[in-house]
């Protein structure tokens, strides 16, 4: 092939090495959580550091259901797509299977570089020893210098806008915001980032409602008004 014929191919098979173009569509990345297999492997928590932590430890599970997180996490994601790509958000996803081991976070947060992501989302739910935990929270990254001072501020008002609608949405306990330095996804992001905890798959009613279409449709909803919210849009559109 010739080589423009060659480039044209390779961008057609491999869209995600392409950098999107500086104006455009929102592109948003969705990131539902670990995978079918854990991954031991170790990676940096952050550019340059010398702490190292697990790619994936494997998520949790529901407690009354026996829903693997890997699958609700996904299930979310794919139903949050359809209604961004309805809005004419570009949506972009890190896994759209659960059939495999965990690419991990340093691999995750990279697609939402390399996809110039104005938002990237995480999709997780929680896990407790104890039953009666419950409800909903968003994480986003700490302060810092060289890290997450790019993306702090924008990142903690994403996660304010998209906790408020998605408590408003499931109405499971609002849990509120947390700030977290190590997590590996958040501290090699280029981009704004958040990560939901829809709920705690340890808690028998959360769980069960969890694994309902209609749990997950209005997480689903919940999400997309977020997000809207947050890239300026009439969150009406969802
Ligand atoms: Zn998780």
């Amino acid at each position: 092939m010739r080589p423009l014929v060659l480039l044209a191919a390779l961008a057609l098979a491999f869209p995600l090495a392409v950098p999107a173009p500086a104006r455009g569509p929102a592109v948003v990345v969705l990131d539902p959580g670990h995978d079918l297999r854990a991954n031991p492997r170790t990676e940096p928590i952050g550019p340059g550091s010398s702490t190292r932590k697990v790619l994936d430890g494997g998520g949790t599970r529901g407690v009354a259901t026996g829903v693997p997180e890997a699958e609700l996490d996904l299930a979310v994601a794919l139903r949050l797509r359809a209604l961004l790509e309805r809005a004419g958000v570009r949506v972009l996803m890190t896994r759209t299977r659960t059939a495999g081991t965990s690419i991990g976070n340093v691999a995750r947060a990279r697609i939402a570089n390399q996809a110039h992501a104005e938002l990237f989302l995480r999709i997780h739910a929680d896990g407790s020893p104890d039953r009666r935990a419950a409800g909903t929270h968003t994480l986003y990254p700490a302060f810092r210098a060289g890290w997450t001072d790019d993306v702090y501020a924008s990142s903690r008002r994403a996660a304010a806008i998209v906790q408020r609608e998605l408590v408003r949405a499931l109405g499971f306990p609002d849990r509120g915001l947390q700030e977290r330095a190590d997590y590996t996804g958040f501290n090699w992001s280029d981009v704004p980032v958040i990560l939901v905890e829809l709920g705690f798959m340890t808690n028998p009613a959360e769980d069960r409602a969890l694994a309902t279409a209609r749990y997950r449709q209005r997480a689903a909803l919940g999400l997309c008004r977020g997000t809207l919210r947050f890239l300026g849009r009439d969150p009406g559109a969802c």
